[in-house]
């Protein structure tokens, strides 16, 4: 038997798990989750900053976040969510189909709640490159007892939405109003009448300017991207980046002031395994990129250790789907790779490509357009079903639609009607 542990419980944590209690025979897995439930990130709170086990908030979920993503794509692909539900669906809906979920492949009594990963480290078997891990825990409400446990395989399933990446901006320390990153934002009510600068125009950034939109007095988007074309609410502005911050007001790149009460980070995440020691020898660079990961997945050195869901602008669900099962058959021993050397060379090979694309270096585990080869390539190394054609296309269809409807683009619905086929039913 592999003895695997799982580091988190919310969707890629499941996932792991569900796919490990489909081989009884092979896997005895425990999944470790710092929270009371199940869900991660759809695990909704009023609160921010500390929980009442003085953890910080894992959760960066806002109270009125509808997906971005059709239910019909969002889906892991052996497990649809409930037909009845329009395609763009609330967080409580998500959270609602990770519990059956649960459920419905029977995970709950492989997982220790409230349980914190505080320390993991590899242990070199006698004269040989194979190595098992020392994993120690404890119970979120008593850091005195700790418990230390050994595993032939760990996957690392803890999020990477959770930290804040804050920029250094010049004036910071000088404005006097208020700074909030988007992980702590929830609520638009709290921003009634105010000016605020929403900084970043990813996908959470364009979300919460809108949402505050039907709050604040005025709310200018600022971003170095190209300004969006499509029709946003009239008391919404487009902005270049920020160049600095004084007293009461911010100042832009193309030299522009705005006189603001609130800025809100809306600039992504750190990744953060504070549980690591430094004989994992993972190593997380000034630009946000993780090495050494074969396929932005598999430790090169020590490939009994895998993070699933570390690439960014994905279809979520589905690609944990196939990186669990990739993951899993390096450690049942089915999916022979290639020698370490190889697997770094593949990896030096990913990000040179995407430097010579003109990506940034923090671009490094973007996938956005390349997630599908990435997936049907795992997909055939392990052996396993890709994901679907018409999850291909009804995603990418989605990636235009919003672009060109921002507003409205969550009102239409669709119906996947095959592996290759889907239609928009209103
Ligand atoms: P998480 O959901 O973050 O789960 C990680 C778990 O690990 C947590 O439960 C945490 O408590 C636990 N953990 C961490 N460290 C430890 C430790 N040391 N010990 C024990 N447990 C630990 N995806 C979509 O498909 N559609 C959307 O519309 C969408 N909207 C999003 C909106 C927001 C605001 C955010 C932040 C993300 C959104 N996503 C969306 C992406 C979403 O993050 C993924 O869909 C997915 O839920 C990530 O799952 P995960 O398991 O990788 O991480």
């Amino acid at each position: 038997m592999v003895r695997v542990a799982v580091i988190g419980a919310g969707a890629a944590g499941l996932c792991a798990l569900r796919h490990m209690r489909a081989k009884p025979s092979v896997f005895q897995p425990v999944a470790f989750e710092l929270g009371e439930r199940v869900g991660g990130t759809w695990v909704y709170t009023d609160r921010t900053g500390i929980d009442k086990n003085g953890q910080p908030i894992h959760s960066s979920m806002y109270r009125n976040l509808k997906t971005n993503l059709p239910k019909e794509v969002m889906a892991f692909p052996d497990f649809p969510f409930d037909s009845t539900l329009p395609s763009f669906i609330s967080h409580l809906e998500v959270m609602k189909y990770l519990q059956k979920y649960t459920e419905h492949f029977n995970l709950e009594p492989y997982i220790k709640s409230k349980t914190l990963v505080e320390r993991l480290t590899p242990i070199q078997e006698n004269g040989t490159n194979d190595v098992t891990w020392e994993l120690t825990y404890r119970d979120v409400n008593n850091s005195q007892e700790k418990t230390t446990q050994k595993f032939d395989g760990v996957v690392v399933c803890s999020g990477h939405y959770s930290v804040p990446l804050m920029p250094k901006l010049p004036g910071m320390n000088s404005f006097e109003g208020e700074q909030v990153h988007s992980h702590d934002y929830r609520d638009p009510s709290r921003y009634a009448n105010k000016t605020v600068v929403c900084l970043g125009a990813g996908a959470s950034g364009v979300d919460i300017a809108i949402d505050i939109s039907s709050k604040a007095k005025q709310v200018v988007l600022s971003h170095n991207k190209p300004f969006l074309t499509s029709p946003i609410p009239a008391n919404v502005s487009q902005k270049p980046g920020i160049r600095s911050l004084e007293k009461d007001s911010v100042n832009f790149r193309d030299g522009s002031s705005v006189k603001a009460d609130i800025v809100l980070y809306c600039t992504g995440y750190r990744f953060v395994y504070p549980f690591l020691t430094e004989d994992c020898n993972l190593n997380i660079d000034e630009d946000e990129r993780v090495t050494p990961l074969f396929k932005h997945l598999i430790h090169t050195q020590f490939p009994s250790l895998s993070f699933i869901g570390l690439c960014k602008i994905i279809c979520p669900f589905p690609s944990f789907h196939i990186q669990t099962q990739f993951a899993l058959s390096v450690l049942d021993g089915s999916l022979k790779l290639p020698s370490r050397e190889e697997m770094d060379a593949d990896t030096e090979e990913d990000f040179k490509a995407r430097m010579c694309e003109g990506l940034a270096r923090r671009h490094a585990h973007f996938m956005g357009p390349r997630q599908w080869d990435y997936s049907d390539q795992l997909a055939k190394m392990a052996n396993v079903s890709p994901v679907w054609k018409s999850i291909q296309e009804l995603y990418d269809m989605i990636h235009e639609t919003r672009i060109k409807n921002l507003l409205d683009y969550k009102k239409i619905n669709y119906e996947l009607t095959g592996s290759d086929s889907f239609k928009v039913i209103n």
